[in-house]
């Protein structure tokens, strides 16, 4: 299964960590690969730590931000993020490839739509694949078997209320 998490609305990575969950609990095997750098130790990747090791997260390469300056730098940090979840995925050791956030890094233009179309190709028959972010391609919503959007109906940004331990990170 490819499987697509887009949209606005909250809910895009937290799914995919939902479904890392139900997978593991059948003893597959799970990786999130992250394509944009967290500031702290999240939640999540405290949580992953007790299911080691049937689920890993990863941040990959350097990373990059948002606060972004140096655009050649995101894009060479970007190839080489990219570079690594090719091997991962090619490698086959996983039952479940989340690349997190890998929408904003073709939206960007930093990475080919057919690179990533390409690796929905070639990957292993059995493996799942999950690709988060806002505003996914067109070309890989129709790759994928299962797309849902989430639409932000209300968030708590809005009336200006920071990101909360165990909600955000
Ligand atoms: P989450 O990781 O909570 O599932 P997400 O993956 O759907 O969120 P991203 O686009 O990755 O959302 O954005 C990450 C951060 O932005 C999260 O802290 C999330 O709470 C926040 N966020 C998501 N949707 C909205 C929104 N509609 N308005 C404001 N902030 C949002
Ligand atoms: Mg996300």
């Amino acid at each position: 299964m490819v499987i697509v998490h887009t949209g606005d609305g909250k809910g895009k990575t937290t799914a995919a960590l939902g479904l890392a969950m139900r997978a593991v609990g059948h003893g597959m095997k799970v990786i999130m690969l992250q394509f944009l750098k967290g500031k702290w130790k999240t939640g999540e990747r405290k949580a992953a730590e007790k299911l080691a090791p049937l689920f890993e997260i990863r941040p990959l390469g350097r990373g990059f931000t948002w606060e972004s300056e140096n655009i050649a730098q995101d894009i060479e940090a970007a190839r080489k993020a990219w570079e690594e979840s090719r091997k991962i995925v090619l490698a086959g050791e996983y039952d479940v490839v989340i690349l997190d956030e890998i929408n904003y890094v073709v939206g960007y233009g930093f990475l080919p739509v057919e690179e990533v179309l390409a690796l929905i190709r070639e990957k292993p028959p059995a493996m799942h694949l999950v690709l988060t972010g806002r505003r996914a391609h067109p070309k890989l919503i129709e790759a994928a078997d299962l797309v849902t959007e989430m639409v932000a109906v209300k968030h708590p940004f809005q009336k200006g209320i920071k990101g909360q331990r165990g909600i955000e990170f």
